[in-house]
């Protein structure tokens, strides 16, 4: 995958306009070349009306560069998706709408946060790989604030104003794969049985620290490692990293979670995680492009004869 800006500078050559962001579309959706999705031509007329829309030479099918991507029938230019596309991949922590508003000098704060609500949409990949390998499992609670209180706790409610999230992390050798996070209703072993068979493979090896919700897990390998609460960090040290991590995220950058928006601040943080050694495939998601040519290494990774 071609390198990304390093610099608002470097963007600015890169992407100097519209017609340049729909060129790098078009050599991402066809890398060899066009192909008619109707009839496997692949001669197009680029119309005059606009770059993002070819006509096939043959059967005149127009295919539009953007279809299936979040910039569809947007009517905001294609610079300013990219643009804004590149801010939130390149800011490690995430920008708010406020300042995107800002930096991009756009007319209106909703506008803004319409944009970034699509990019955030983006960020789960439908079609994602489970996770493989040697997996840690683990749950944990996240305090959340009501409508008006700051920190707030409905007397009451299960788990006291904290939501339950289940947690998946992977290990490749001494350092962490890849992550998911996701809100569950209870610990019942049907919950996390449910989370275990979203989120991992069949045939992955589970780790857990015993908990009796993971004693019927099926079609994973579980190795469940009892030592006793205190010590839960130190035999799945990876989920409980991500685990902090995620909650002093949510504090710094959103100053505490909202319980309606959980599972998409989980999303954005699994987002930046799973895609922190490579931004441009993060910049490629956010416009709604699948990775679909990925490294030859992590080809190999999920071979699994
Ligand atoms: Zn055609």
């Amino acid at each position: 995958m071609d390198e990304l800006p390093r610099s608002l500078a470097e963007f600015e050559r890169r992407f100097p306009d519209d017609r340049a962001c729909a060129r790098w579309l078009m050599a991402r959706r066809w890398p060899d070349g066009f192909r008619c999705p109707g009839c496997d031509h692949d001669r197009a007329w680029e119309l005059s009306r606009g770059l993002l829309v070819r006509q096939c030479a043959r059967c005149e099918r127009q295919v539009s560069v953007t279809a299936g991507t979040v910039m569809h029938r947007s009517h905001l230019p294609l610079k300013l998706w990219f643009q804004a596309a590149w801010l939130v991949a390149t800011h490690s922590n995430g920008i708010s709408a406020r300042q995107l508003w800002k930096q991009l000098g756009l007319g209106s704060y909703k506008t803004a946060w319409l944009l970034l609500a699509k990019l955030r949409r983006a960020m789960v990949d439908p079609e994602r790989e489970p996770l493989f390998g040697l997996v840690e499992v683990d749950e944990t609670t996240m305090p959340f604030r009501g409508r008006d209180d700051p920190v707030a706790a409905k007397p009451g409610r299960a788990a006291d104003g904290k939501l339950l999230i289940a947690g998946a992390v992977e290990i490749r050798g001494k350092r962490p794969g890849r992550a998911r996070l996701q809100v569950i209703q209870d610990y019942a072993a049907a919950t996390l049985g449910a989370f275990v068979a979203a989120s991992v493979v069949k045939g992955a090896v589970v780790v857990s620290d015993g908990w009796s919700g993971y004693r019927t897990l099926k079609d994973v390998k579980h190795d469940p490692r009892v030592v006793g609460a205190m010590a839960a960090h130190v035999v799945l040290p990876w989920v409980h990293r991500v685990f902090s991590n995620s909650k002093r995220w949510a504090l710094g950058v959103y100053h505490g979670l909202r319980k309606k928006h959980l599972q998409s601040y989980l999303d954005e943080f699994v987002f930046r995680f799973n895609r922190r050694r490579s931004p441009p495939a993060a910049f490629a998601r956010l416009l709604g492009l699948a990775a679909r040519h990925k490294p030859t290494t992590y080809k190999m990774l999920i071979s699994r004869a």
